[in-house]
């Protein structure tokens, strides 16, 4: 199993592409967020849309679903493609449509298009995992911000590696240590949102909140999701280091 960083960069990078990921296990490939800069990521890779078996997408920006019309489409016109299944939160799938998609993939000659036109659409139900090749992928709710007075998740993933290592991936979350805490304790490898630019969103983890983390829970988390521009010296702040664009993680 292999986790690879194709960008590790926020919505608004032009250094490290979207913070989208590839997970290998076998020979099938999963798409773990799909946002506008991908085709040029997977491009990197000598990758391109046919490569691509499945996508996760963990909530609507347009850093983790800008690319879903570019992967719907390649993939519809493409002769030797299968549609690619999506894992999506049950929540998630009407909107990601409606308010998404619909525009662009809505328009096929003499055809009525649906989400499910273009993907193995597989919807994900409250604390449901989905199983992707042999492995069992838990969705985790994280929360991202705030829509007036509605809490707005991105889904992150908590999954075992071959070697027994259970790996925790936010997605894009704010910083929230007591809602997190058991799954930092539990997990061994912690993939997490990392917020640096000079004033904090607040709807990112940031990298100074971060860093008042347990000494036990920095060492093992790698931050992504940054900023362009110089970085902190993670490792001398005692985490595992700032996950750099196409970093591999063997799993
Ligand atoms: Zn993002
Ligand atoms: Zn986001």
């Amino acid at each position: 199993m292999r986790l690879t960083f194709l960008g590790t960069g926020s919505a608004f990078t032009l250094d490290n592409y979207h913070s989208n990921m590839l997970l290998e296990v076998g020979d099938q490939r999963l798409l773990i967020d799909c946002g506008g800069d991908v085709r040029h990521a997977l491009h990197g890779h000598q990758l391109s849309a046919r490569d691509i078996d499945a996508v996760y997408v963990s909530h609507l920006h347009a850093d983790h679903i800008g690319g879903m019309e570019w992967l719907a489409l390649a993939t519809y016109f493409d002769p030797q493609c299968d549609r690619p299944t999506l894992y999506v939160n049950e929540k998630l799938a009407d909107e990601l449509w409606d308010t998404c998609l619909k525009g662009g993939l809505g328009t096929l000659q003499n055809r009525i298009a649906h989400l499910d036109t273009y993907f193995e659409v597989v919807r994900i139900g409250k604390n449901q995992s989905f199983t992707f090749a042999d492995t069992a992928l838990q969705s985790v709710q994280m929360v991202h911000y705030m829509d007036g007075y509605e809490i707005v998740p991105s889904y992150g993933l908590i999954w075992h590696a071959r070697d027994g290592r259970q790996v925790f991936l936010t997605t894009d979350t704010q910083f929230s240590p007591n809602l997190m805490k058991d799954f930092y304790a539990e997990s061994d490898l912690i993939l997490h949102d990392g917020e640096t630019s000079p004033h904090k969103s607040g709807v990112h983890a940031h990298y100074e909140e971060l860093k008042g983390l347990p000494d036990d829970v920095r060492a093992k988390m790698w931050l992504y999701h940054y900023q362009d521009g110089p970085l902190p010296d993670a490792k001398a702040d005692g985490f595992a280091g700032f996950i750099e664009r196409g970093q591999v993680f063997e799993l």
